[in-house]
């Protein structure tokens, strides 16, 4: 692919990605495991692995398999079980999920992964060059068939495929017409604890519901457990956000019926992952008449849909965004450089291909975010209700457990009819 510079500062590349991200990292493998090359630009200096860790489920590895990764990841982390739901509030449980059991959908994969392991896999795994770090995307400029895009440290790159893998804040998204991704009025904490020897818990997703909040233990593997705490913050709450030190006093507080080993892992971690991250999703009707591509441009993963933790989809779909996306540019049987065909026929090619892919993920990009804000909503209490606490705890938990793995009976396909 050509990469000569056109002036001292302008590089051209065929397709550009910003973002190395889950999203950003799955489509340029996929599309390097398609013989088509791109570059990856990356704001931060070096991978960046906030949050610690995600659960993923089956749709995740179908995902992870089709970019061949799904073996690099497997041996790191324990397979769940399952899924066990306490009310805090009563101490009974109130709903127990086999991952194991073929349920309508088959058995589901479902493990926590840390983060960082998923990144470095995935870069690993591109050629070296494919990721630009240092280059965070400050402007897009129209240039014919092209885009121009500049970055923060005066750098113009010309593309001819522009994919916005930028998150939640997504620079590429707002060029497509998005809005700011709207605030849900909800807050996540996240931690995570290696232990020095094995920790004992069970291979099990442990949810827990109280009266206005949600908390989860996972095993990554067998010395390391993640938990979160999702809330909603009051007018003092958000006054609490910025000090680790009440914050951590705060989960304690909210989790004194807990059971006692997982409380102790959390009373454990250290102060610096007490971080409140407000909770962010994007409209499902912007998804329904937003332009997901345009012309030549389209976004994935967060700066599509980005949409709140309940469950825990947002990653696993990004990973389904990449492989359908790598998928459509494949299918399209891009040679860009292919100096027969004119501009405008390229061009054209690039579009329909860009539709396809928008036209695979709206519906689906809809469905997820709609379903993470209601089961996140009734999961947290209504926002403290005590009616509605008693019909979760009630009636709801087993439906809402079995949505959650419902969600995740998706699969996005591989590359290419003949690929693995
Ligand atoms: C509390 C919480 C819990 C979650 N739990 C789960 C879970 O259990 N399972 C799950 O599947 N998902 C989960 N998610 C969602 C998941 O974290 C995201 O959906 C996922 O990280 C999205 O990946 P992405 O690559 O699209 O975006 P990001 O991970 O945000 O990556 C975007 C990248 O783009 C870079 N970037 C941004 N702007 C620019 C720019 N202008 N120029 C260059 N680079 C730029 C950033 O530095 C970053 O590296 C959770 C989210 C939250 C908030």
């Amino acid at each position: 692919m050509e990469t000569t510079s056109t002036t001292t500062t302008t590089l051209v590349k065929d397709i550009v990605i910003v973002g190395a991200g889950v999203s950003g990292l799955t489509t340029a493998l996929g599309l390097q495991r398609l013989g088509i090359p791109s570059l990856v630009l990356e704001s931060s200096d070096k991978l960046r692995a906030t949050g610690f860790a995600l659960l993923t489920w089956k749709n995740a590895w179908k995902a992870l398999e089709a970019v061949g990764v799904a073996h690099i990841l497997r041996p790191k982390h324990v397979h769940l079980h399952g899924n066990v739901t306490t009310s805090l509030i009563t101490g009974q449980q109130t709903s127990t999920v086999s991952f194991i059991e073929k349920g309508k959908g088959g058995a589901s994969e479902t493990r926590c992964i840390k983060r960082e392991l998923l990144l470095e896999a995935l870069a690993n795994e591109l050629p070296s060059g494919t990721i630009r770090y240092l280059s965070k995307v400050v402007a897009i400029e129209e240039s014919g068939f092209s885009k121009i895009l500049h970055l923060a440290d005066g750098t113009s790159i010309k593309t001819k495929v522009l994919i916005g893998c930028d998150g939640v804040n997504s620079v590429v998204a707002r060029w497509l017409g998005f809005k700011a991704a709207a605030f849900v009025g909800r807050s996540a904490i996240r931690g995570c604890t290696e232990l020095k020897n094995n920790h004992g818990f069970e291979h099990k997703f442990m949810q827990f519901f109280g009266d206005d909040f949600r908390a989860g233990a996972i095993p990554i593997d067998d010395k390391t457990l993640y938990w979160f705490f999702t809330w909603t913050p009051s007018p003092q709450g958000k006054e609490m956000e910025d000090n680790p030190a009440k914050l951590k006093q705060f989960v304690l507080e909210k989790l004194e019926k807990l059971q006692s080993d997982i409380r102790t892992v959390i009373e454990n971690t250290e102060l610096h992952s007490f971080m409140s991250s407000p909770l962010r999703y994007r409209h499902p009707w912007e998804l329904l008449f937003g332009n997901i591509s345009k012309g030549n441009v389209c976004v994935a993963g967060d700066a599509l849909h980005p949409m709140t933790p309940d469950l825990g989809q947002g990653g696993c779909s990004a990973l389904e965004d990449g492989v359908v996306l790598a998928r459509c540019l494949g299918e399209a049987s891009l040679s860009l450089s292919n100096n027969e065909e004119g501009e405008e026929q390229e061009y054209k090619r690039i579009e329909e291909a860009l539709m396809k892919y928008a036209n695979e993920r709206r519906w689906r990009s809809i469905d997820l975010v709609t379903s993470a804000y209601v089961v996140g909503t009734i999961q947290e209490g209504g926002g403290g209700s005590k009616l509605v606490s008693f019909f979760r705890d009630k009636f709801l938990a087993p439906f809402l457990a079995g949505l959650v793995l419902k969600k995740s009976d998706f699969d996005c396909g591989k590359l290419k009819e003949d690929y693995n």
